[in-house]
């Protein structure tokens, strides 16, 4: 009997396998096979859950119980109340931001990773987790392109990394003022400014309002007809600024002229951050590489492994030029806990986490170079083929498609809405609302690397169908 249960008049009347029993591997075998299961439909699953399947969550409307349930009967609710109401990004025909699905070699990594449940605050806590993450780091700096002496941190997202690029980028601007930010604070300091794109991901926003930046320290620079920072209409940057740019505008997937651009910040001693969530792997693929040019200039980058990459929720990466910078601003060593300057938990944000860049790894070395650029190049063909589709069912495209997004809209912004509404109802494919110049738009991003081009045809007669029907 490896089931343990407490006596019955005890405090709990816990249900709990023991460690290392049969129950335990049969357990973890049935989630495995549900997930097999799931993976196997996930072609032809709705896109979007159906009103009935998302009604039946309220099965999860339990109180808390007080004598534990049966682990398999909460797998067994999770799964047949859960699995419905999920949203298919992991499948073919999901459109919507830019998601990205998750690749085999980084799935299956990421399963046995969660077997092992490390703590992937450094060496001590996981030899395995550290120099995997250090293997992935350097991998990521060479497929990028970008300066191989770089600090790489992996955390729960480009939001996330952001926070620790930008809260070094202040840090050690101040420094350069003479201020010493650790000790004497950010009241009183030196006024740093901040100027960035005017079609800013709204994420760099909020990370400059958890940073204690006012609306009054933001400069937007001027963008062009691509939502492109215009070079020649940017705002005046000295050693006090914090420059923002864009490698992949959401809207466009165009990116700003680093070329122009980073030089000129940096030759007034500003330090330049590059918000490259999805739009930093152009550089991985040598027909879009051009769109980076100039782009290893910066100080700073953040990418998501989550968006194109198709590695699994959450994983992103911050990336600084000078790694004692980063390591210093982000440090969290306690008398408990030091560890080397290179230790994950002195590059980002968190302290304990599960090792994200195991899956980077097995996405980089599952795919190699070649797999990258061949990936992200094919979504960008596809993406076209998308525009091409859609135009000829009578769709207005509305930016230049060359990368991964494609912008749309009708005639009427009462229709633009009903087509968006109509096609996420029919299941068949997900798309969501855009704003466009001030009138509703919508956008359709290629990130998953189950698309084939056949869905490509398919998403472009679902939406021709139901433009018929409008
Ligand atoms: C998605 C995105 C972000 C935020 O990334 P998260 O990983 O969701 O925090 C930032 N910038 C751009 C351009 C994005 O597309």
């Amino acid at each position: 009997m490896s089931i343990w249960r407490l006596p019955a008049g005890t405090a709990a009347n816990m249900t709990v396998f023991m460690s290392g029993s049969r129950e335990e591997f049969t357990l973890i075998r049935r989630a495995d096979e549900m997930a097999s299961e799931y993976l196997s439909g996930v072609r032809d699953r709705p896109v979007f859950p159906p009103a009935e399947a998302r009604a039946a969550l309220s099965a999860f409307d339990e109180s808390l119980p007080v004598a534990g349930e049966d682990p398999r009967d909460t797998l067994e609710l999770l799964h047949r109340v859960g699995t419905p109401a999920t949203v298919t990004s992991n499948g073919p025909h999901y459109y919507g931001f830019v998601i990205g699905a998750t690749l085999p070699a980084a799935a299956a990594a990421e399963r046995l990773a969660l077997a092992w449940d490390q703590c992937a605050s450094g060496y001590a806590n996981s030899p395995t987790a550290s120099v995997l993450e250090a293997r992935a780091g350097r991998w990521l700096l060479e497929v990028l392109d970008l300066p191989r002496p770089s600090a790489v941190g992996f955390g729960t997202s480009a939001t996330a990394c952001g926070l620790a690029c930008l809260a070094t980028a202040r840090r050690a601007l101040l420094a350069r003022a003479g201020w010493d930010v650790q000790r004497d604070g950010v009241v009183g300091a030196p006024k740093i400014r901040v100027v960035l794109s005017e079609a800013v991901h709204v994420t760099i926003k909020k990370i400059l309002r958890l940073l204690g930046f006012g609306q009054r320290d933001l400069v937007f620079a001027p963008v062009d007809a691509h939502n492109r920072v215009d070079p020649a209409r940017l705002p005046p940057v000295d050693d006090r600024t914090i420059v923002c740019l864009q490698a992949g505008e959401v809207n466009t997937g165009e990116h700003d002229p680093f070329r122009d651009l980073i030089p000129t910040a940096k030759a007034a001693g500003a330090w330049v951050h590059v918000d490259g969530a999805f739009g930093l792997w152009a550089r991985a693929c040598a027909e879009l590489r051009s769109f980076t040019d100039g782009v290893d200039l910066a100080d700073s980058w953040t990418t998501d492994g989550h968006k194109w990459l198709n590695t699994p929720y959450d994983g992103a990466m911050a990336i600084c030029r000078d790694p004692s910078l980063l390591s210093e601003t982000m440090n969290a060593d306690a008398p408990y806990a030091t560890a080397e300057p290179t230790s994950q938990k002195n590059l980002t944000t968190e302290f304990s986490r599960r090792a994200r860049g195991i899956a980077v790894w097995a996405a980089l070395r599952s795919l190699g170079r070649t797999g990258v650029d061949e990936m992200v190049a094919r979504h960008c063909r596809q993406a076209r083929r998308l525009a091409d589709g859609l135009r000829a069912a009578g769709v207005e495209i509305l930016n230049r498609v060359v990368l991964n997004q494609v912008l749309g809209r009708l005639d009427t912004d009462a229709r633009t809405r009903a087509l968006v509404t109509a096609c996420q109802q029919s299941g068949e494919v997900w798309f969501g609302p855009g704003v466009w110049q001030g009138r509703p738009a919508f956008r359709l991003s290629v990130s998953s690397w189950r698309t084939t081009d056949a869905d490509i045809d398919r998403a472009v007669e679902v939406v021709t169908r139901e433009l018929r029907r409008l």
